[in-house]
């Protein structure tokens, strides 16, 4: 094996629930509009479209219980509660029928959003890279083994508070392309590797937080993230 010319990057990671053990991530896929009522908030039909993704870099992780500075280059962050899901066994063209076979746990997460970014990327025309993966902006709580507590059911609720005040309130059912399909049609544009994570898209209600907020996520059977912004 040849050196490396610098340091190698540290293996980006999240922890599992209930055990010391790390599950390694290897890339960040998130679905965009996945929720009827969040697609209407944002001004689009829910009924016109097949899902769609972008991507966060790994290194942009955020653990369960953290504190992080409010991120440079805007004014508006957005939190959006998400179910993870962490792929364990990589695969290509995934039939919906097998593609629960490929999930290795779940989580509770949050894609923070630099919307103001991300409004300017969609008027110009331009990628949301910026406005989706900069640093410290996929939050992700621990991950729950498929082997321990199996899928969680359609009639999980999916919750976002903040300061306690409950901002976003959903089941897992209202999704508008569930689990499966996500990985069906994910796995056709791309081959799935063992340490994706897929963010699954956020419920209706998302909205700012601020210096001072603290933004907690939480899932039936998952547990919670709290994001504490400084
Ligand atoms: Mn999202």
């Amino acid at each position: 094996m040849s050196d490396f010319v610098i340091p190698a990057p540290l293996q980006a990671s999240v922890a599992v629930a209930g055990t010391d053990a790390r599950f390694p991530v290897r890339r960040i896929f998130c679905v965009g509009r996945n929720y009827a009522e969040h697609a209407r908030e944002m001004g689009n039909d829910p009924d016109r479209e097949p899902p769609f993704f972008f991507t966060k870099p790994a290194d942009a992780l955020v653990a369960a219980t953290a504190t992080i500075p409010y991120p440079p280059a805007t004014e508006n962050l957005h939190f959006e509660a998400e179910l993870v899901v962490a792929i364990g066994k990589g695969g290509k063209a995934i039939d919906e029928g097998a593609a629960l076979g490929h999930v290795w746990g779940y989580a509770a997460g949050n894609d923070l959003t630099r919307r103001d970014l991300q409004a300017e990327a969609k008027s110009l025309r331009r990628p949301w890279d910026m406005a989706k993966g900069f640093d410290l902006s996929a939050v992700c709580g621990e991950l729950v083994a498929v082997s321990s507590a199996g899928h969680p059911p359609a009639s999980a609720t999916i919750t976002c508070t903040v300061n306690g005040e409950t901002r976003q309130s959903a089941t897992l059912g209202d999704m508008i392309w569930p689990v499966p399909a996500i990985i069906a049609y994910l796995s056709r544009l791309v081959e799935l590797q063992p340490g994706d994570l897929i963010y699954t898209g956020t419920p209706a209600g998302v909205g700012a937080i601020k210096a001072g907020d603290v933004c907690r996520v939480s899932i039936d059977g998952l547990g919670a993230v709290t994001t504490t912004i400084a």
